[in-house]
């Protein structure tokens, strides 16, 4: 596996079926995402008290915090049946009907990147969620007509890494949001330990800490660096994850200790060389460094921004002095005065 794809929180698809066996199936194997579990744990039991499909609610974060996971832990706890699809996926309207008419009452219709959805297929959304009918059209030219045709109560999980993108009718019809955090390194570490546990790996606390404190605050990075991590230790040590091992493992990786890695010193190097210190538009940036501005976006920014060694102005990225010390540069001189 190539460095960045060790890095970056998009799944890579070998790790699909590893994926699987590690994900949480329950609420409470759910570590981490304290204030989502606490609004679940009530709407949950109370939607099943009632006899009702849990309201729709929409799930925003960066990828590999655990949205599809919590998806599915949802179908389990309510005990339904999920489909799942994404918004890129479904063009025609017809696709999402022939997905809702599908759906058995009480299921959950999971829709990942739903900010991607088109602008038909999205109108055709709202009905099937507010009123639970979809209209369909029958043949066409001057004769066509339209049906509508009801639908079995259902619930719909939307995941998006830009909630910002999201239409205010479709963000209107969500009952709930769910803002998912960067996890806690204490956090990580327990799903290190529970993975390890499933996978059979043996892992001391302090090397699945050193792993956690470098995953950038993500489930999935820090699922991936273990299975790294892993090898590293039969090769290098006696198959042990220990902080030693854990630590070389990374240095080996090229991950620092904050968990950048060589595309997000690049990030920094180039806002703060080659652009003196920002601000830099998304566009320019992602020419200069070689890589999309989707991915800049969504994958790579959250945690730069989170951890404050990049802003986002009005007029385009900004690095902050702290990551100039962080990278061993001297900050631009007009560094302060721009930020205020
Ligand atoms: P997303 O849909 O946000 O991109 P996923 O739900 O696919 O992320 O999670 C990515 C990986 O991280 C999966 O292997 C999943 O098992 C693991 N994971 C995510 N959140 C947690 C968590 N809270 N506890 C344990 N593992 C998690």
């Amino acid at each position: 596996m190539a460095h960045d794809e060790v890095m970056s929180p998009a799944p890579a698809p070998e790790d699909a079926a590893l994926e699987e066996q590690i994900r949480p199936q329950r609420l409470a194997d759910f570590p981490g995402q304290a204030a989502i579990k606490e609004k679940l744990e009530i709407a949950i039991p109370a939607a099943r008290q009632r006899g009702e499909p849990l309201d729709h609610v929409l799930l925003c974060g960066p990828p590999g915090l655990g949205k599809t996971t919590l998806a599915r832990i949802l179908a389990n706890e309510m005990g339904v049946s999920i489909k799942a699809s994404s918004g890129p996926v479904i063009e025609r309207q017809a696709d999402l009907t022939a997905i809702l008419t599908g759906l058995e009452a009480f299921d959950i219709l999971f829709l990942d990147e739903i900010h991607r959805l088109n602008h038909a297929v999205e109108e055709t959304l709202y009905s099937a969620m507010e009123d639970f009918e979809v209209d369909i059209m029958l043949g066409k030219g001057p004769s066509a007509r339209s049906m509508k045709i009801g639908l079995k109560p259902f619930t719909l999980v939307g995941a998006t890494t830009r909630a910002g993108l999201l239409t205010p009718p479709l963000r209107a019809r969500f009952g709930d949001t769910c803002r998912f955090a960067f996890y806690a390194p204490e956090e990580l570490q327990t799903i290190i330990m529970r993975a390890a546990r499933i996978l059979g790996v043996a892992i001391e606390p302090g090397g699945a800490y050193e792993l956690a404190a470098r995953s950038r605050g993500t489930a999935r990075i820090a699922n991936r660096l273990l299975r790294r991590a892993r090898d590293y230790a039969q090769i290098k040590g006696d198959g042990v994850i220990t902080r030693e091992m854990a630590a070389g493992a990374l240095d080996m990786l090229r991950i620092d200790n904050l968990g950048l890695d060589d595309m997000d010193k690049a990030i920094l190097h180039t806002v703060a060389s080659k652009f003196n210190g920002g601000p830099v538009g998304l566009n320019s940036l992602a020419v200069a460094i070689g890589e999309e501005a989707r991915t800049l976006e969504e994958v790579h920014e959250p945690y730069l921004i989170q951890i404050g060694f990049l802003k986002r102005t009005q007029q385009g990225r900004v690095t902050t002095a702290q990551a100039c010390k962080h990278i061993g540069l001297e900050p631009p001189p007009s560094d302060g005065r721009r930020l205020f």
